[in-house]
Order: structure tokens, then sequence, then C-alpha cells
């Protein structure tokens, strides 16, 4: 299945399915290839891995998770690139999952002011990072605080390498699905929810391939009208707001953050979380032991997006929208959710 983005300039494939990394085979006019490889990936998959490398190649092998997106590893891996003496004409292939494509995203969007990127996407989480062109870096007063828009060259995603996951990242994953579901039509997250009603069948990886496409095309319609995040592609932020304060204070997976985000989301909207909770708890999603309000409120009073008063959350009323919340409104909220997830 391939999909070509819409801008009116530059754009990029999008290779989903069986044909992905034989079609990644034919990018033969790059004078260098810069692998940046999940470990993880390497050791399961190191046949399919092995088989994708062009030449003349540097290879890392790195260790995913929020622990790659930093200044340090940014700084470790951009010296020992330079000091190899590569070209503007050199490309930078991330394999892995979204960890690995923001920074590997990140080190072509500044090595020799911008070298090109191809995403080689190995967890479903990644249908959402690996298009629309995010890449960055987290500071320590929180994630993604360093970044640059910066779009890939080619997105190649093979879905076989998604059968080594954990069922924890695959829950993790699929909650970029919900949210591309709930985004569309309240019809669209039913129907996804009678796909996968639990853990079973998302364990199955079942019609994932379809909800995947869905997802991306979903995505790609935003970002195509809004790169840049003026308007419409704030909207992909639903449930990230709390959910990004949850991730950093509790190192949790991004997706089960947001899932809690979500359930947040419906209750500052005036819906009634009940069922979107009762679907959640049969896909076994786990809870953190929760803090007190004020350390996620600080976190999200850093977030990129509010005015200096209150902070901005994306909500579900008719259709997506746009409202900022006062301190004791969110306060007020976050004692519903308390009380909804039975946390004294
Ligand atoms: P990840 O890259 O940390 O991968 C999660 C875990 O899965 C890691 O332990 C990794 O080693 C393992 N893994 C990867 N592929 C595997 C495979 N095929 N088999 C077995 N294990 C595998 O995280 P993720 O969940 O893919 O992505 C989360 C990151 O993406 C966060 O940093 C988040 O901020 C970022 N993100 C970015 C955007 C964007 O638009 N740029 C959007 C959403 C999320
Ligand atoms: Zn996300």
């Amino acid at each position: 299945m391939e999909l070509m983005t819409t801008y009116t300039e530059n754009n990029y494939p999008i290779i989903v399915g069986d044909e992905a990394l034989h079609s990644l085979l034919k990018l033969t006019h790059y004078q260098h290839y810069i692998y940046i490889i999940d470990r993880r990936v390497m050791s399961e998959h190191s046949s399919k891995v092995n088989q994708l490398l062009l030449q003349p190649n540097l290879i890392f092998v790195v260790e995913a998770g929020e622990s790659l997106k930093t200044l340090e590893q940014y700084t470790e891996i951009i010296e020992q690139i330079l000091s190899a003496g590569i070209t503007r004409r050199s490309v930078v292939m991330a394999v892995g999952g979204g960890s690995v494509g923001d920074f590997a995203g990140f080190i072509a969007a500044t090595l020799l002011r911008g070298i090109d990127f191809i995403q080689i996407p190995t967890t479903i989480l990644a249908h959402d990072s690996s298009v629309g062109g995010k890449t960055g870096l987290n500071s320590s007063a929180g994630k993604n605080l360093i970044g640059a828009f910066k779009r890939p060259a080619g997105v190649y995603y093979d879905l076989s390498f998604l059968t080594t996951l954990s069922y924890e990242e695959k829950l993790s994953g699929f909650a970029e699905v919900i949210k591309h579901a709930m985004l569309e039509s309240v019809e669209q997250r039913q129907k996804l929810e009678q796909d996968v009603p639990s853990s079973s069948e998302l364990n199955q990886l079942k019609n994932m391939d379809y909800w995947i496409m869905t997802g991306i095309r979903r995505k790609l319609e935003i970002v195509v009208a809004d790169e840049f995040e003026h308007g419409v592609r704030s909207y992909l932020n639903l449930g990230h707001t709390l959910g990004h304060a949850i991730e950093f204070t509790h190192k949790i997976p991004h997706g089960h953050a947001i899932m809690i985000g979500l359930l947040y989301m419906e209750i500052l909207s005036g819906r009634n979380p009940v069922l979107l909770l009762e679907w959640f708890k049969a896909l076994r999603l786990p809870l953190p032991v929760f803090k007190d309000f004020h350390c996620y409120y600080d976190l999200m009073k850093k977030d990129k997006k509010n005015n200096d008063e209150n902070i901005q959350f994306i909500l579900l009323k008719d259709k997506p929208c746009m409202e900022h919340f006062t301190k004791e409104q969110l306060s007020e909220a976050f004692d519903s959710l308390m009380s909804l997830l039975g946390v004294d």
C-alpha cells in the first residue's frame, strides 16, 4: 500500500506492507547511509535489518526510549557522524519506534543544516510519529521541548516488525489509533471498539493493518492542512496535555499516559467518560500511582501551546475544538478523574 503526501511541493511516499523494505533498497542515490537502529529491533529482527543496509554506511545501535532523546546522546552521536566526514548527500535512516524516529529526525534536521531522513517504523505508535515531520529531544524542563519540523524523505513501514512488540507496547501504540478514531467521529471510535474490544484482539493485532492505514490517512489530512501547527494540527494533541505531564512524571509508555489524558479530556469536554474507561479496562490499561495535581499542573504550564494565564486543551464536543482552562477548573476535573479511576 502506497500513499503520497499532498503538500504543494517536497512530497514523500509512505509505503506500508510487505513491499516497504523492497522499495527502500531502491534508494541508491545517497553518498552515505547513517543508520540509527533500536537495539531491540536489531536483535529481534537481525536478518531483516541486515537486508535493508545500503552501503557505504555508518551504523549506530541505540537503546530506545526517552533516555535516547537527550542532548547528551545527541552530542555523542552527531559528533561521531561528523568525525566520519559525511556530506550533505547523506541520509539518516531511523529504524525503530517513535523515540528513535524523533531522535534521528532531529539529528538529520540539524546535521550540516539539514540532510535527508527516512523513517523505518517498527512500533504501532510510530504510525503516528513517523508521519508529519515533528522531531525532537526532551529537556529537563519537559518532553519534546527541543525540536524541529523536518519532513522525512520517505516512510517505509513493514508491519511484520510489530509481531515482536510486548503487549505493553502494543497498547501504547494503540492509544494513538484510538485518538485518530476519536478525532474522526463517534461512529469510527465505536467501530474500532467493536473490532478490538479487549486485550486479546489487540494482542493478536486484529485488523491492525487497516487501523494503521486509517490512522496514517487521518494524520496526513491534518498535517498537510497545517504543517506547523497554527490551527487544526493542534487537534492531534487530544489527550496529550495531561498525558505528557503523566508520561514525564511516571516514566510510563507514551500511549498509556495518553489514554489517561483521553479520559481527562472526556471530563473537560463535559462528556461521560465511563464507557471509554470500561473499554480501557478491557484493554488492561495499567495506572500509575498518581501524584498530587500540582505536579502535573506545573508541567502542563510549560506546554508550548498555552497563553499566559490558562492552559489550552483540545476537546471533543460535536467536533474537535480548543479551550483554555483555569487552574481551579483543571483541579476539579482532576478530582473527578481520580474518583472515576477509584483513586483516593
Ligand atoms: P520507543 O521508540 O521508545 O519504543 C518503545 C519500546 O519498544 C522500546 O523499548 C523499543 O526498544 C521497543 N521496540 C521497538 N520496536 C520493536 C519491535 N518491533 N519489537 C519489539 N520491541 C520493539 O517508543 P514508541 O512507543 O514507538 O514512541 C514513543 C515516542 O514517540 C515518544 O518519545 C513520543 O514523544 C514520540 N512521539 C512522537 C510523535 C511525533 O509526531 N514526532 C508523535 C507521537 C509520539
Ligand atoms: Zn502521542
